[in-house]
């Protein structure tokens, strides 16, 4: 899976000393899903030496939990080396959403995020992360065959930007006519703002929409729960956002987590509005989903609407996040930590 296509003709041919040909069969076969035992086309030789020295998905769905409230379903995948990520599969009308991780744990430090709990691990290399994307199209082909992810949303565990080069690999790769052939277009990336990676995203010419963690209307309060608010200035990530827009001609989604007491209050809804004024953007207003170790939580229904109401009114336009999965740990990073807690689920 870590193969491009033209590395896999190398490995085939150089390494295995195969004809070419081979090199599209695999290719066929891991797009599918298919272990290399399954790989039926190939002779049983070819098929015992590969499994001496190559694994077909480096990720395997160890378990999986469906809602009972609606039909999300969070998979916990194991990796080559033990380590364990999460994602959720989400149904919507236009289609089926993949949340996808990129590191296992993270090293941003947000306040109310239980994936940087314990810090980075290490970053995922890019055939981990279209490997979750082929498990999971196994896993809901085998339910029915009509369903495929047809969305991707770069919202699990992990920072992306900070992962940068197997991140673009990645998009290069899940895009790839010959492979999943996923449109960028339904391809969604969330970053917590790191500025530089973000200049350098915008040039990279992928027509992926770019989620921003914003979570706050001024620099003062959005140091309080994101460390990399230091790092960048409130303007200077906006104007970033402002380059992408210029350089994509799409319009950017701000994430903002509604915390009681700290960033939900309408006077702060009047404060955003000001600063993405004129702004070609979307706020996707998030109610705080609780993290049992962190001491924030969410604000109640009637200050949420107010609030959206409020920007709506200073013409921004801004939707509350549907809450998916709320039985089932649907939120980063709270399925691993309670696996690894040794927790029961569900
Ligand atoms: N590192 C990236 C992507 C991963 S998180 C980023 O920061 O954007 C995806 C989104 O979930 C981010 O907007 C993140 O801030 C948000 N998030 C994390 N923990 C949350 C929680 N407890 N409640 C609501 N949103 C949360």
């Amino acid at each position: 899976m870590g193969l491009t296509g033209e590395e896999l003709e190398r490995f085939v041919v150089g390494d295995l000393k195969q004809s070419r040909f081979r090199a599209g069969q695999i290719a066929g076969w891991l797009v599918r899903g298919a272990e290399i035992g399954e790989m039926t086309n190939l002779s049983a030789a070819l098929r015992a030496q590969l499994n001496e020295i190559a694994v077909a998905n480096p990720v395997r769905i160890m378990d999986s939990f469906k809602s009972k409230l609606d039909e999300t379903e969070k998979f916990l995948y194991a990796l080559e080396d033990g380590n364990l990520i999460e994602g959720v599969l989400m149904r919507y009308h236009h289609g089926d959403t993949l949340c996808v991780s990129t590191q296992v744990g993270c090293r941003m430090g947000c306040a109310f995020c239980a994936s940087t709990l314990e810090g980075k691990v290490r970053n995922l290399t890019s055939g981990e992360i279209l490997g979750q994307v082929v498990a999971a199209n196994r896993h809901i082909r085998a339910a029915d065959p009509e369903r495929r992810v047809h969305n991707i949303v770069l919202m699990g565990s992990g920072e992306p930007l900070d992962n940068y080069d197997n991140v673009v690999k990645f998009l290069r790769r899940v895009n790839d006519p010959k492979g999943l052939n996923i449109s960028l277009r339904n391809i969604s990336l969330s970053t917590c703002g790191l500025v530089r990676r973000m200049y350098d995203f915008a040039k990279e010419g992928l027509p992926v929409t770019l989620s921003l963690s914003l979570h706050a209307p001024n620099d003062e309060i959005r140091r309080r729960i994101m460390p990399v608010a230091n790092a960048y200035s409130y303007e200077e990530v906006l104007t970033a956002c402002k380059y992408y827009i210029e350089q994509t001609g799409r319009r950017v989604i701000f994430e903002y987590a509604l915390i009681k007491d700290l960033n939900s209050d309408v006077r702060h809804a009047e404060e955003l509005a000001r600063r993405l004024r004129g702004m070609r953007c979307h706020v996707n207003l998030i109610p705080l989903n609780d993290v049992k170790e962190r001491k924030l939580e969410a604000p109640d229904r009637r200050t949420v609407e107010a609030f959206q109401k409020r920007l709506e009114l200073k013409h921004i336009s801004a939707t509350v996040r549907r809450e998916m999965g709320t039985d089932i740990e649907g939120a980063c990073g709270q399925l691993r930590r309670k696996v690894l807690g040794g927790q029961d689920i569900g």
